[in-house]
């Protein structure tokens, strides 16, 4: 299989995935927990996870339609949210597949009453209100208007309410706390209104799981603390870990004389005699080209800096007098003999967050998947 052809890929270890979720749900009791699937979810691997999660998750929660259908194609059954931004002219698919609706505006609303009334089958929608964010929702103080007109919609399904935090994992609260008192506002008006059949309501993403309990309400959301990363601020509450090692092996090894320098632009070279391998991983399999003479990796227990212009394909690694041959084991991230390279160190020689580390991982990098 895969493996055999490219030795560059990604182990998942799907164990260690469930016990994040089952350490989330013993501390959010008696909340519902929809772990956030989306970007194949978050790099590792859809189509492993998934299956395997089912049975411990209450809802998945993806960002995309095609996310949503590509779940169900992979035979799960259970509810799925699709949160990302919908055009009513996808609304059709909703009915199709059984995926949940964000219902964010009139014209969403409307499509999904026409769809249901036409085809019988009831679209259900969760309401998503903007209490903060700026992004898509109906803001707080529309929220009268717009819950009345919900409520005038007889084919659709209302199973949900729910919001988005921009702040939950900062030291301070304030603006989550701003956010949690417009979302009450919001859910008190609909609580007048409509007595007999509460919605499942939601808020609490990683930030908020680990240091916000008061916005778990009926169900949380979480994404990259499930895959055992925190957000970088966020209080350490939950004891989760990551679950990826993104293994390679040594493709080429051989002495580089000074002066002969590594690499497109000539950007790095030995003052003295050194040992150079080459691995087969580049920035089109999210291995950042701007981690350039940053990044490090562990080659048989080790740590060695990598040096000159990460390319397309392949990057070189300065082992010095070290011995490396053709096929060692290479771990870009992860644990080898108790070193480790984490998300966090990706991210800091990348400028960037462990959210992006983790999605930009690409396709072409086969995904492997440990059950036990
Ligand atoms: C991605 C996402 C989350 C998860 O966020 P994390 O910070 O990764 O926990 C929660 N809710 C929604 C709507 C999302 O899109």
């Amino acid at each position: 299989m895969t493996v055999s052809l490219r030795p560059t890929y990604l182990e998942v270890d799907l164990p260690q995935l469930k016990k994040n979720i089952e350490a989330i749900r013993a501390h959010v009791a008696p909340a519902k927990v929809m772990p956030m699937v989306k970007a194949n979810a978050y790099g590792h691997g859809i189509d492993g996870v998934a299956p395997y999660l089912e049975p411990v998750v209450d809802y998945f929660g993806v960002a995309l339609l095609e996310e949503g259908i590509h779940l169900r194609e992979l035979g799960i059954t259970k509810p799925i949210l699709v949160a990302g931004g919908t055009l009513p002219s996808q609304v059709p698919h909703f009915a199709v597949y059984d995926l949940t609706l964000t219902g964010s505006s009139v014209e969403l609303l409307d499509a999904a009453e026409e769809v249901s009334r036409l085809t019988g089958k009831r679209i259900k929608t969760h309401l998503k209100f903007d209490t903060g964010m700026e992004r898509v929702g109906i803001h707080e103080y529309e929220a009268g208007e717009f819950i009345e007109y919900s409520l005038r919609l007889k084919h659709i399904h209302v199973e949900g309410i729910y919001t988005h935090l921009a702040n939950s994992e900062m030291p301070d609260l304030v603006h989550a706390r701003l956010q949690l008192e417009r979302f009450q506002e919001v859910l008190s008006i609909y609580e007048r209104r409509s007595e007999p059949h509460p919605p499942l309501r939601h808020m609490a993403n990683s930030g908020a799981i680990l240091q916000f309990p008061e916005s778990y309400f009926d169900m949380v959301r979480p994404g990259i603390m499930l895959y055992g990363v925190y957000p970088r601020e966020a209080a350490r509450t939950i004891e989760v870990a990551p679950a990826l090692t993104w293994k390679s092996r040594v493709a080429y090894s051989k002495r580089t004389q000074p002066g002969r320098p590594v690499s497109y632009g000539s950007l790095w070279q030995s003052e003295v005699e050194t040992r150079i391998v080459t691995i087969p991983c580049g920035y089109a399999d999210g291995y950042f080209r701007r981690m350039t003479n940053r990044a490090q990796v562990i080659i048989n227990g080790r740590k060695y800096p990598q040096v000159g212009r990460i390319c397309m394909d392949q990057f070189m690694v300065n082992v010095g007098n070290d011995e490396a041959t053709v096929g060692d084991e290479v771990v870009l991230l992860g644990e080898a003999n108790g070193e480790r390279i984490t998300a966090e160190d990706l991210a800091a020689w990348m400028g960037t967050n462990e959210y992006e580390v983790l999605t930009d991982i690409s396709a072409r990098v086969p995904r492997v998947f440990l059950k036990e």
